[in-house]
């Protein structure tokens, strides 16, 4: 466990002396499953895998979770244990901010904007600066991120590839409950009641999904069975768009090719997001997935 940027550093810096390639798994804690999947996917690619535990409180809006945001350091730690992590990189806001929040910020202007960014809009300038400052930090060779965060996916993508970085991206799909539900640790802040809830956000998605598979492709009807799936449900919606899913822009009135329905919804004091890609064969997942570090 390490808790100071020169620990970690240190750290890596032997490791990468003796040969190794290096994953880095970014994560604000209460870790579940998807977690998981993350860091079985960064083993898979490379030798030493660091996972990171910080809420970064950058990315968070003045009204909103940052205090309440779950933290559940032991049951981290032992969820991490049966996994082999090589290192746990644990800093503090003080550590990551000296002296408040730093004035530097990492902007990717177009894609940071528009959906979550929409009601959000520092969120993603804060992803993005406490990332390129974990890139600095660790130095890994890979990271791994989940697809259920679409947009930052896409944002990191971008940033990686604008400013040099040496660090392949790659996407884990995300993982869900047996009844759809994608996890998160948000999904902490529902009742039994507004879990089962919940589940519409995965059955709208999976609807919109047949119908295209049966050949619609008019992008307000696709929309259409989202909406009524969600509002059937009684759950209110911030945004339920269709768009390209690596430049993240409004899809044409008549979808060509893949297309990313996202939606940020309200369930109970809970704010959801959830996605699912239509005509996810068509996309090239080589250009998606890194070069296949
Ligand atoms: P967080 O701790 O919520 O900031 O998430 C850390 C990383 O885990 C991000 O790359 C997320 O996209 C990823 N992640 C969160 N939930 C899931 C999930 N259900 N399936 C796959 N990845 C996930």
């Amino acid at each position: 466990m390490l808790r100071t940027i020169d620990a970690m550093r240190d750290w890596a810096k032997t490791e990468r002396q003796t040969g190794l390639r290096l994953g880095l798994v970014p994560t604000m804690g209460a870790l579940h499953r998807g977690h998981l999947a993350l860091v079985e996917e960064a083993q898979r690619r490379v030798n030493r895998v660091v996972v990171s535990i910080f809420v970064n409180p950058l990315q968070f809006g003045p009204a909103e979770d940052l205090a309440q945001y779950p933290r559940n350091l032991e049951d981290d730690l032992r969820q991490l244990q049966g996994l082999n992590v090589a290192a746990v990189f644990l800093p503090d806001s003080d550590e990551m901010y000296p002296g408040g929040l730093g004035v530097t910020r990492v902007t990717i202007p177009g894609l940071s904007e528009v959906l979550c960014g929409v009601t959000r809009p520092t969120h993603f300038n804060g992803v993005a600066t406490v990332v390129a400052k974990l890139f600095h930090i660790v130095e890994p060779n890979v990271a791994v991120f989940g697809e259920k965060d679409w947009q930052q996916l896409v944002i990191i993508r971008r940033m990686v590839y604008d400013l040099n970085f040496r660090v392949s991206i790659v996407g884990v799909p995300t993982v869900r409950a047996e009844n759809g539900l994608a996890l998160s640790s948000r999904n902490r802040y529902l009742t039994q009641e507004e879990l089962k809830k919940a589940t519409a956000l995965y059955h709208s998605l999976q609807e919109a999904r047949q119908l295209y598979r049966q050949g619609e492709r008019r992008r307000d009807a696709l929309r259409r069975v989202v909406v009524d799936v969600l509002t059937n449900a009684g759950l209110s919606y911030e945004y339920i768009e269709l768009v390209n899913p690596l430049t993240l822009q409004p899809s044409p009135e008549y979808l060509q090719g893949p297309t990313l329905v996202a939606l940020a919804v309200h369930v109970g004091s809970a704010r959801l997001i959830d996605n699912a890609i239509l005509g996810r064969e068509q996309l090239d997942e080589a250009a998606l997935h890194g070069n296949g570090d």
